[in-house]
């Protein structure tokens, strides 16, 4: 248990908690790391990064700036030296990235698809990535669509007050570079 907050025993199940670090957690991060370990059990696994992915899909969108803690959590329990832990730090950083773009976040879609795309270009052997890069970049377009044909329709039916607002939203929206809704 030296130097992890909890484990879980692959055969029954049993979550182990290292209250020494556990307790220095905060609500979020303490629900994170459990639902991590239940991860490794549920899928049988030793993958962390599936377990990562198993913890994020648990608490996304369910507790307030869930994107920013789930990041959060694995910086404050990794070790930001580690190479094999700063991936996982990036691949959550990912992983919130393309499900806030994929809630309609365009400015988080757009960082996505760079990020991606220069992830791609160091790794072309990574097919699971530029499957991604391309439905980052269909969600964009489907997005701006989605604003576009908004935009027109409002034009054609309400009065201007409101659709100088729709206006002003979507450009405050293209506007941020990367900001995380949650
Ligand atoms: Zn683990």
């Amino acid at each position: 248990m030296y130097g992890t907050p909890a484990a879980v025993s692959h055969d029954t199940g049993i979550l182990y908690i290292n209250s020494e670090l556990f307790d220095k957690l905060t609500p979020f991060q303490k629900e994170f790391v459990k639902q991590h370990e239940i991860g490794h059990y549920r899928l049988q696994t030793h993958d962390e990064f599936r377990a990562d992915r198993y913890a994020f899909n648990k608490l996304v969108g369910k507790y307030k700036r869930s994107l920013k803690q789930s990041i959060g959590t694995l910086e404050t329990i990794l070790d930001g030296n580690d190479t094999e832990h700063q991936k996982r730090i990036q691949s959550m950083y990912e992983l919130a990235l393309k499900w806030d773009a994929e809630h309609g976040n365009v400015a988080a879609a757009r960082e996505f698809k760079r990020i991606m795309k220069k992830v791609s270009r160091g790794d072309g052997k990574n097919t699971e990535t530029v499957q991604a890069v391309n439905t980052a970049g269909d969600k964009m377009n489907e997005l701006a669509t989605i604003i576009f044909q908004g935009n027109v329709a409002e034009k054609q039916t309400e009065n201007t007050g409101d659709n100088t607002k729709t206006l002003m939203y979507m450009m405050m929206a293209l506007a941020i570079i990367v900001v995380l809704k949650k």
